[in-house]
């Protein structure tokens, strides 16, 4: 029988040999600050093929390995696509660029900053302006549990009512999400539109936005379509998302979306 006690474990039980992502180590934080540059870069070009741009909205954000205090985010008013290493800017709680040309978007750091600062733990996070999920903000509802997917949320989002629709400009605002950030991968912002938080990688983080955008697109056409849903029990989405809401499989998932971006996109090194 599987070992579902295990997370890491649930999908490679006897798979030695086999060809599976695997997390590299570091010997540096050099090393391990160019890995995590890359994947962020690789995050906001997966947000760009998700069709994720909103002008100059949205903001992702990974917190350096060596200075903790300190965190990468995409550039001000740049596209997602055209993110890349070295139009990065490393940014401090303040939203004082240290590092880079570009300036920092204010809402970002107004959010991610806060968040950053009150969660030592939380490593990386996602925000955009998305279509569904924008839309799916204004009904101030959890998204309940309608699929597997869906499952991945189930009592590990919170929906932020504070602040609903004031552009976040306020440090009062990132005060508002950042309490609602403990203990959950996932916002969703009244009047605002998604947030997720990774304690172990962007690529987590960015994988659960994705998928997030996705459950609220379903969602939103099971309600257009004016019957109800039948609903995952309470126990059996709790199981669901043990196993297959986790980290560590956000992380997996966007193994095949990194690889294809490197075959496809090789100017994100640039
Ligand atoms: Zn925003």
């Amino acid at each position: 029988m599987l070992d579902l006690g295990s997370r890491e474990s649930i999908y490679q039980p006897t798979q030695e040999g086999l060809t599976f992502p695997v997390r590299p180590t570091f010997e540096t934080p050099a090393e391990e600050r160019q890995y995590l540059k890359e994947r962020l870069v690789g995050a906001c070009r997966a947000f760009a093929l998700q069709g994720f741009d909103y002008g100059f909205a949205g903001h992702l954000t990974i917190r350096d390995p060596e200075h903790p205090e300190l965190y990468w985010t995409n550039p001000m008013a740049v596209h997602f696509r055209q993110v890349k290493m070295s139009n990065l800017i490393l940014v401090d709680h303040r939203g004082h660029v240290v590092e880079g040309t570009h300036a920092v978007n204010q809402a970002g750091f107004v959010l991610h900053g806060a968040v950053h600062e009150d969660h030592p733990d939380i490593v990386a996070m996602c925000h955009a302006h998305t279509t569904y999920g924008t839309a799916y903000a204004s009904l101030k509802r959890p998204l309940p549990p309608i699929t597997q997917d869906a499952c991945a949320f189930f009592e590990d989002h919170v929906v932020i009512e504070d602040e609903a629709g004031q552009v976040a400009v306020e440090t009062r605002a990132g005060g508002s999400v950042s309490a609602a950030f403990k203990g959950v991968k996932a916002a969703i912002h009244q009047n605002h539109g998604l947030l997720t938080a990774s304690r172990h990688s962007i690529e987590s983080a960015a994988f659960w936005f994705i998928a997030l955008e996705r459950c609220c697109q379903q969602q939103l056409a099971i309600d257009a379509s004016g019957h109800a849903p039948t609903l995952v029990s309470p126990d059996r989405a709790r199981y669901s998302r043990e196993h297959v809401g986790s980290d560590y499989i956000g992380w997996l998932h966007f193994q095949p979306i990194w690889d294809d971006l490197v075959r496809t996109q090789p100017d994100m090194f640039d």
